[in-house]
């Protein structure tokens, strides 16, 4: 039934992916028809009332909750279950939780979303989870793709993590030109900052051993000073400009971004993210997937070029869009390499590196201030990608600049990762209310790349304690591809501070259980300005929840991870059940 005051396109965009979520599944065992979410009229029958749940509402003014219902998409009550049973009417579907963890559905505030990489890309790495794979297997599936691919075109591996490999060394210039000769080959590592060519793509790109490394990266050597393979960040820039490269028409382009979109919303909400930030992306195919009713999460478009560069032209500021998808920050403006592939730029050496190495810094600060003043001018929410003290405190640096120049309320400039900080960099960021969307996984995931930075900085890095103790709206980024995703991985980190290997690293920085809840739902709607319509189960709020296997507080914090997600709901229609 068409809802009245609300046209027929809003009325699809609003529920018509639900409904199409709902006609194929059950809720929770309970046959739900199409029709079920189509409520009637009367404004005190909800569609749906669920009861007899431990539902933590990551609301300060009611904490817990045993029931809540839902109509048209949204929360209408939050209590226990008389007051939520009143909202049942004819065709109300009702669930008894049978006292299962109920929470607000997962944020994650930097994601690649790259969903046709892993659909159409050879993939050397397990995305998800941490998984050991020999640099044999690497070295196999490279040459059955070179095997098929024409002599002088690329052949390219993804998800390689060089602390995730049973042969405990580094990915190297002679095992990739094993793989072949006559084809250009690499690998990217997960983190996106580092890749690693074979003889020819080096050939083609015409750098050999004394080729000095460009702002902003390098070309590394082996101990007898030959190259070893490994390039960082900028110095990778050449490579793009030479070999050839599979083509697709544009309608082979779009059927895949379409279909990759499509597959990474259904791994989203299998891992209980309801709202991802997009890096980019393309942002037709993302529309498409919508009005077919199989984008599942809702999206905050971050974007750069030529749609930022409409955007400033034609006045479209940070905001614009509706509760599925909205243009939120700008994509990561990069101030600086990776944390993870260690080409961050820290302000003291990395632990044992033979000739001092303080990082990549990839812009300058007169780069930094005029593109922070301009954003800022155009209404629009700026986001660069900060890891190390010294890019925190460049990046600070333009985004105080611009608002001494151009002053608007509530910027809330963005920080991605916003790593490695300090208490002058703490004061800074709340002085200006940035928001940092920092690493989530990485305490889990990375933990056998801490001892590169050592102790006494990871008490520094993603510190998630000095964010709360000073009130900054610190919120979770995952960065996938070069972190896996899963919103209870990154609460087991931020809880336990302890890796996969056992290794606890920055104890000081761990925080609670309702904290980390809170830094991936309510903080990270804060991130893109959408706290009053979502990040809490409150009434009037967007109805997005997850239902858990297991109570977060109540389990081993080292076992938050392997918490099972029963059920996810975007706007009260599940889109994903176990
Ligand atoms: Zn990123």
């Amino acid at each position: 039934m068409k809802k009245p005051g609300r046209n027929r396109r809003e009325f699809l965009g609003l529920t018509g992916f639900g409904v199409a979520g709902l006609a194929s599944g059950s809720f929770l065992g309970a046959t739900v028809s199409a029709e079920a979410q189509n409520s009637d009229a009367d404004p005190h029958h909800a569609d749906l009332v669920v009861f007899n749940a431990k539902v933590y509402t990551v609301d300060r003014r009611m904490p817990n909750a045993e029931a809540f219902a839902v109509k048209g998409g949204r929360f209408v009550c939050v209590g226990d279950a008389v007051e939520a049973k009143a909202f049942i009417g004819k065709g109300t579907r009702t669930f008894d939780a049978k006292q299962m963890t109920i929470v607000p559905g997962f944020i994650d505030c930097h994601n690649h979303a790259p969903g046709n990489t892993l659909l159409y890309e050879l993939i050397v790495g397990n995305p998800y989870e941490v998984e050991f794979v020999t640099i044999a297997s690497i070295i196999d599936k490279l040459r059955a793709r070179a095997q098929k691919t024409p002599a002088g075109f690329w052949v390219d591996g993804y998800f390689y993590d060089d602390t995730k490999v049973k042969d405990r060394r580094q990915l190297n210039v002679h095992d990739l030109d094993q793989v072949s000769r006559e084809h250009p080959v690499v690998v990217h590592h997960r983190g996106g900052h580092t890749s690693y060519y074979n003889s020819k793509a080096f050939e083609l790109a015409a750098i050999d051993k004394n080729t000095p490394n460009p702002m902003g990266g390098t070309y590394d050597h082996d101990e007898n000073d030959g190259l070893n393979g490994r390039v960082t960040d900028r110095a990778r820039e050449v490579f793009n400009k030479v070999g050839q490269r599979e083509t697709f028409t544009s309608e082979q382009k779009e059927q895949r971004d379409r279909d990759g979109l499509a597959y990474i919303s259904k791994q989203f909400v299998r891992y209980g993210l309801t709202s991802v930030h997009h890096e980019s992306g393309d942002l037709f195919a993302l529309q498409q997937v919508r009005a077919r009713g199989e984008l599942l999460h809702r999206v905050s478009f971050e974007t750069a070029g030529e749609i930022l560069e409409a955007m400033i032209k034609n006045g479209i500021c940070t905001g614009f869009g509706d509760e599925w998808i909205r243009f939120g920050a700008t994509l990561e403006h990069a101030a600086d390499g990776s944390f993870s592939e260690r080409t961050m730029a820290l302000s003291k050496p990395y632990e044992g590196t033979k000739s001092p190495y303080t990082g990549n810094v990839t812009d300058t600060q007169e780069g930094l201030n005029a593109w922070a003043e301009r954003i800022q001018r155009a209404g629009i929410q700026p986001n660069c990608h900060a890891n190390g003290d010294v890019a925190i405190d460049m990046v600070l640096t333009a985004y105080e600049r611009a608002q001494k120049l151009a002053p608007r309320p509530d910027v809330r400039p963005k920080i991605t990762h916003c790593t490695l900080i300090n208490d002058d960099l703490l004061r800074r960021i709340k002085a200006l209310n940035a928001v940092p969307a920092v690493f989530d996984t990485y305490a889990y995931y990375n933990s056998d790349k801490f001892h590169f930075y050592g102790e006494q900085r990871m008490k520094h890095c993603m510190a998630f304690r000095s964010f709360f103790d000073v009130g900054i709206h610190a919120a979770a980024g995952s960065d996938f591809s070069p972190g896996p995703f899963a919103p209870l991985m990154g609460i087991q980190g931020m809880v336990t501070r302890t890796g996969w290997n056992g290794e606890t690293w920055g104890a000081n920085q761990r925080i609670s259980v309702d904290e980390a809840l809170q830094v991936n739902t309510l903080n990270g709607a804060y991130n893109s300005h959408e706290e009053t319509i979502k990040g809490s189960i409150t009434p009037g709020k967007l109805a997005d929840f997850v239902v858990l296997s297991a109570d977060p507080h109540g389990v081993d914090p080292q076992k938050i991870k392997d918490i099972e997600i029963v059920l996810t709901a975007t706007g009260g229609s599940t889109v994903y059940q176990k």
